[in-house]
C-alpha cells in the first residue's frame, strides 16, 4: 500500500487504527484493567506506563483512532463530555477574556458561567453564526474563543476558518465543540481551529453506553496542551479501562453509522419540512438553512443526524406529539443508534428555546418506519 495514501476514516474505525490483541494473537485487544505496573529485578518498568493514571491500553487505543479520524498531532479521552470541557478551561489564567458561541449546549454554557464567574474570567456570549457579531468580539484579544458547531439545538453552523484567523489575528486560541458533525463529518483542526472536541457520549460511541469526552490539537508542543495532559494526569480524569474498550468497539462503526443517520436524517428533514402540521425545521441540509452553503464547505459526507423540528401550535401540541411517538423514545441525548426525542424547553425552561420545539437525533433504524411514527404522531 502507498504510504502517501492515508487510510478511509471507514477502514481507520473497522481496523480500530490497527489494534490488535498482541497477548493471544486475537483480532480484537482485550480489556485491560490494570491500575499498576510491574517492575523488573533492576526496577525498570517492564513497559510504557507505571500507573493506570498516566496510562491505559485500552485508552490510549482508542485515543489513536480518534486521533486518525481527526487527522490530530494528539488526542486525549476524558470521563465525559463535560470533563474535556473543564480540562481545557481550566487552562486559562485568571483575568482571561473568553468568547462563547451563545445558544450552545446548555450544560456547557451553565458551567463555564460558573468557572467564568469564580476564576474572574471575562466571559463573552455572542452569535459566533453572525460574522459582524464575532469581528466585532475579537476586535479585542480572546484568549480562548469556543464554538459549536452545528449548534445544540439550534443548528447554527459558525464559520470555522473564518473564526480561527480571527481568533488568531487576536492572539488567542479556538476551540470548537463537533459534537454533532462528528470527525468524521468536519474536522475542526483542518479548519484551522487549534483545539477539538467532542462529547463521545453521543454518535462517537453511537451505542448510549459509554460516557466520554475527547479533545485534539493540531500542536502537541504547544503550552495549552501541554497543560491539558499535566491536567489530566495529575487532577486524574480518566476513562476506565472497559468504557474505552466499548467506545473503541462502537467507533468499529463509526463511519458507516454517520452514514446511515445522514442519509435518514436529510430524508426525513425534507418530509417534515413539507408536512401541514410542522412550522419550521432546522437541520443545515436543508437549502433554506441559513448557512446551508457553508455547512456543505464544512461537512463532508452529510449534514448530521440532529434537527430541530417546531411543531405548529406551542408547548402543548409539541408535548402531545411527542406523547404519541412509538418507536422513538422521549430521552435526553444524541447521537445513537436508536432515535431520541426531546422536548428542549422542559429541559432548559426560561432560556429562549421555543415551547413547539422538538429536537430529534435521527438513528440508524429504517426511515420509513420513523417517518410513519413522526407522521402518525403529528397527525394527532
Ligand atoms: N457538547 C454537546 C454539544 C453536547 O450535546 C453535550 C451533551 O449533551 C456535551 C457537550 C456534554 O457531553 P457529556 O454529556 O458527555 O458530558
Amino acid at each position: 500500500m502507498s504510504a502517501e495514501k492515508p487510510l478511509d476514516p471507514a477502514t481507520i474505525a473497522a481496523r480500530a487504527a490497527g489494534a490488535v490483541d498482541t497477548g493471544h494473537g486475537g483480532v480484537v485487544p482485550g480489556v485491560q484493567p490494570t491500575t499498576t505496573f510491574r517492575r523488573d529485578e533492576s526496577y525498570a518498568l517492564q513497559s510504557g506506563g507505571s500507573y493506570g493514571r498516566d496510562h491505559n491500553a485500552n485508552v490510549a487505543q482508542a485515543e489513536e483512532v480518534l486521533r486518525q479520524l481527526e487527522g490530530a498531532a494528539q488526542t486525549r479521552l476524558f470521563p465525559s463530555g463535560m470533563a474535556a470541557v473543564a480540562a481545557l478551561f481550566r487552562t486559562l489564567p485568571d483575568g482571561a477574556r473568553v468568547v462563547m458561541q451563545s445558544g450552545i449546549y446548555w450544560g456547557v454554557l451553565a458551567w463555564v458561567r460558573k468557572f467564568c464567574a469564580r476564576r474572574n474570567i471575562r466571559l463573552e456570549e455572542i452569535d459566533a453564526a453572525d460574522p459582524l457579531a464575532i469581528r466585532k468580539a475579537l476586535v479585542e484579544k480572546a484568549d480562548l474563543v469556543w464554538i459549536e458547531v452545528p449548534s445544540n439545538p439550534w443548528l447554527k453552523v459558525a464559520d470555522i476558518a473564518a473564526i480561527a484567523k480571527l481568533t488568531h489575528d487576536s492572539g488567542g486560541l479556538l476551540a470548537v465543540d463537533g459534537t454533532a458533525a462528528t470527525p468524521v463529518l468536519t474536522r475542526a483542526l483542518d479548519f484551522g481551529a487549534d483545539i477539538s472536541m467532542h462529547s463521545a457520549t453521543k454518535a462517537i460511541n453511537g451505542h448510549t453506553d459509554v460516557l466520554a469526552g475527547v479533545l485534539s490539537c493540531r500542536d502537541a508542543d504547544s503550552e495549552v496542551w501541554q497543560a491539558i495532559c499535566a491536567d489530566r494526569m495529575e487532577a486524574g480524569a480518566i476513562l476506565g479501562a472497559f468504557e474505552a474498550w466499548l467506545l473503541m468497539r462502537g467507533m468499529r462503526t463509526l463511519p458507516l453509522r454517520m452514514e446511515r443517520m445522514c442519509r435518514s436524517a436529510q430524508m426525513l428533514a425534507e418530509a417534515l419540512d413539507a408536512h401541514d402540521r410542522v412550522e419550521l425545521v432546522r437541520y443545515p441540509g436543508l437549502p433554506e438553512h441559513p448557512a446551508h452553503v457553508l455547512a456543505r464547505a464544512q461537512m463532508k459526507g452529510g449534514f448530521g443526524y440532529l434537527m430541530s423540528v417546531l411543531v405548529k401550535g406551542g408547548t402543548e401540541e409539541a408535548l402531545a406529539v411527542a406523547g404519541r411517538l412509538q418507536l422513538i423514545h422521549r430521552a435526553t441525548s444524541l447521537g445513537g443508534v436508536e432515535s431520541l426525542v426531546e422536548h428542549r424547553a422542559t429541559i432548559e425552561p426560561h432560556t429562549g428555546i421555543p415551547g413547539n420545539l422538538l429536537r430529534l437525533s435521527v438513528g440508524i433504524e429504517d426511515p420509513g418506519d420513523l417517518l410513519a411514527d413522526l407522521d402518525q404522531a403529528l397527525r394527532g
